[in-house]
């Protein structure tokens, strides 16, 4: 019995990929476009999209949160699975990655589905719960600045359903987190969120070795 997750080597992913990718058509077009930017990779993969996406289906969910929205490709994948009334708050503060983000979502007819915010998320996560929202959503995706990741964490909680699920990405930080000479604030939030998920008696967890690690807690009921 393997004791933990198979390594992937190049050929293993294309076989994955190969043998359970079903990217929509405009999503390819929007990776294939994000790759030539300077920050492309900030971008997450489309097995991770494909993902989120049965990860949303799964829930039921209906209102999604994305901290982190980039050029849109994840966005884009959650809310191609939301049912029709479904709808997706996304947090950027960078208007030319998200203006890429608005075209294809425009593109593929979602646009009106999708509320962007462009703010310092905490803000924006601090309005939803003024504005009453703790408590209302079903999904929260959390892949920005990682030195804010705790400050997003504790509001995303706050604003979950009981059963509402969020996804943290890079958690693993390309191997960063073992690292001991990586002591920068970046690896250190991350660290430090990893081990404080592993026993919040609030969720339950799991931490995937899927792209750069994806950590996931599930709100309890009580
Ligand atoms: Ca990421």
């Amino acid at each position: 019995m393997a004791r933990r997750s198979i390594g992937l080597s190049d050929a293993l992913y294309d076989y994955l990929l190969a043998n359970s990718l079903r990217e929509p058509e405009i999503l390819r077009r929007l990776r294939e476009e994000t790759a030539g930017l300077p920050a492309a990779g900030m971008q997450i993969s489309p097995d991770q999209g494909q993902f989120m996406a049965l990860l949303a289906r799964l829930m039921g969910a209906r209102r999604c949160i994305e901290v982190g929205t980039f050029t849109g490709y994840s966005a884009l994948a959650v809310v191609l699975a939301l049912p029709p009334d479904g709808r997706l708050i996304a947090c950027d503060v960078n208007e030319k990655t998200t203006a890429v983000a608005r075209r294809y979502w425009q593109e593929a007819g979602v646009a009106e589905r999708i509320d962007l915010r462009l703010a310092p998320a905490v803000e924006t996560l601090d309005a939803l719960i003024a504005a009453g929202g703790a408590g209302t959503y079903d999904f929260v995706f959390i892949d920005a600045d990682k030195s804010n990741y705790d400050s997003y964490y504790e509001r995303a909680l706050e604003l979950l359903r009981p059963g509402g699920l969020i996804a943290v990405d890079n958690v693993l930080w390309g191997g960063s987190v073992i690292d001991s000479t990586a002591n920068d604030s970046d690896t250190e939030a991350i660290r430090a969120l990893n081990a404080k998920i592993s026993v919040d008696q609030r969720v339950n967890c799991s931490l995937l070795p899927l792209g750069d690690g994806i950590m996931l807690a599930h709100k309890q009921n009580s």
